[in-house]
């Protein structure tokens, strides 16, 4: 029994005593692998004095925001700012940016794709958005590259630091027979 008590005396004891030394929370959550919340509700109920800080900003509530729209997962989110998940998952149905999983987010993108896709023999086509004469998709505020896409979709997620090179130099191509991934070495020389 007692399970769902999330921390024993001495452990509770041991953060309070970082609280009082002016740990900002979010250090001390880290420390001791909470969430902020968590963190928080135990320092408001001991009356600690200290780090307390709100849970978060209207900045850093922009910032999640911002970084979600990017195309970071609400997962990794929650990592980088010591929230737990619920917690980040509440700020994005908060706001108008509606929440999608990474794998809803990724079938939309490959749906998207082959609506706008033109499959014909040699280069393939495309009827979607091209400014500059590059195929792309535009979801919550970021850009995909349809060439990005077509070699992701047909060759598996790839390093997205690196680029994939058309070989026939076409812009719009997302044939994927002509889609080639830059390998670290070519950067290096
Ligand atoms: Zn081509």
């Amino acid at each position: 029994m007692g399970s769902n008590r999330k921390f024993t005396q001495e452990l509770e004891e041991a953060i309070l005593h970082r609280c009082g030394e002016g740990l900002p929370v979010n250090k001390i959550a880290k420390e001791f692998g909470c969430c902020r919340n968590t963190l928080i509700t135990l320092i408001k109920r001991n009356n600690a004095q200290s780090a307390y800080r709100p849970i978060y900003s209207k900045e850093t509530e922009a910032e999640i925001l911002q970084k979600y729209i990017d195309g970071i997962t609400a997962v990794d989110l929650a990592k980088e700012y010591g929230f737990c998940l619920a917690t980040v998952r509440k700020i994005i149905e908060r706001s108008d940016v509606h929440y999608k999983s990474r794998s809803e987010l990724l079938g939309t993108l490959h749906e998207r794709f082959w609506q706008r896709v033109i499959i014909q023999e040699g280069c393939w086509g495309w009827k979607g958005s091209q400014p500059n004469g590059y195929g792309y998709i535009k979801l919550l505020g970021k850009i995909y590259y349809a060439h990005r896409l077509s070699y992701e979709i047909h060759f598996g997620a790839f390093d997205k630091r690196l680029s994939v090179i058309r070989e026939c130099k076409n812009k719009l191509c997302c044939n994927p027979e002509h889609l080639l991934l830059e390998t670290k070495r070519d950067i290096d020389l």
